[in-house]
């Protein structure tokens, strides 16, 4: 059976990547992935045949992949974090099916809600969403109503694809959808490169968050109702009674 690995590598940094995934890239021939993830990784593992795709062209890539794994090379494919969240996994284990000598395994990473997290000190202790704010795939009806609906039930929320040239007022707009149902204090967390040259991360209100322009390498969080900021860390108590 030929072997293509779906790799999540982490946020960035090869420290951050699991002993798993490394491993892993040790033992394939060949690593897919777009030009930016593999530039990141390139050289830690330079005995490796690199093929890059640029962004947006997902389903050519995983057809890359599985085609280098049908010719009988142990293959990988990267995905920045974890490659089932808004990753690759899925797509490829769809077009896996019309490629049925290829034996597909999926291999974790940490994806960048943990990451971010570590950084800004611990608000994910207690129940969280995590949503896109990408209307590439989703209408943003459907995203609207999932804002609405995780702010009503007082999760902590984790926005991914916050904004990008394209859609430079989407976090204002998601801000907007919150601010119905949150307070204007509402405590938010922003973190920015993780494991990357120019890493940062910033505490802020939500009122403070609908003014702020992030970028496409930017993950936010929205406290819950019992998020505070301890010492310049965000934490979300977990409940337990002191
Ligand atoms: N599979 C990835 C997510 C891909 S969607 C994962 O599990 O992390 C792309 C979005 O992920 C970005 O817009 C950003 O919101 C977030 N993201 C991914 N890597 C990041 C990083 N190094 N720093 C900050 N945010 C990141």
């Amino acid at each position: 059976m030929n072997k293509l690995y779906v790799v999540g590598m982490g946020p960035g940094a090869y420290e951050e990547m699991t002993i798993r995934a490394v491993k892993t890239l040790e033992k394939c021939q060949v690593i897919v992935g777009y030009t930016l993830y593999v530039e990141l990784i390139r050289e830690h593992f330079p005995d490796k045949e690199f093929f890059t795709t640029p962004m947006r062209q997902e389903v050519e890539r995983c057809r890359l992949a599985l085609e280098t794994a049908q010719g009988g090379r142990t293959s990988a494919m990267i995905c920045s974090g974890d490659a089932g969240v808004y990753g690759m996994s899925g797509v490829l284990l769809e077009l896996g099916r019309e490629y049925p000598q290829v034996e597909i395994e999926v291999v974790p990473g940490v994806t960048a809600a943990v990451s971010g997290a570590a950084c800004l000190g611990a608000p994910l202790m207690h129940d969280f969403a995590v949503i896109s704010l990408s209307d590439l795939m989703t209408p943003w009806e459907l995203i609207e109503r999932r804002l609405r609906s995780a702010a009503e039930a007082d999760f902590v929320i984790c926005l991914y694809n916050p904004s990008s040239r394209k859609r430079a007022d989407y976090l204002k707009r998601a801000s907007d959808v919150l601010l119905q149902i949150r307070k204007s204090v509402n405590l938010c967390g922003i973190v920015k490169n993780i494991g990357r040259e120019n890493a940062g991360s910033r505490i802020c209100t939500l009122e403070e968050l609908r003014e702020t322009q992030t970028d496409m390498f930017t993950t936010v969080f929205i406290g819950n109702s019992s998020t505070k900021e301890m010492n310049g860390r965000l934490v979300t108590p977990r409940g337990y009674v002191w």
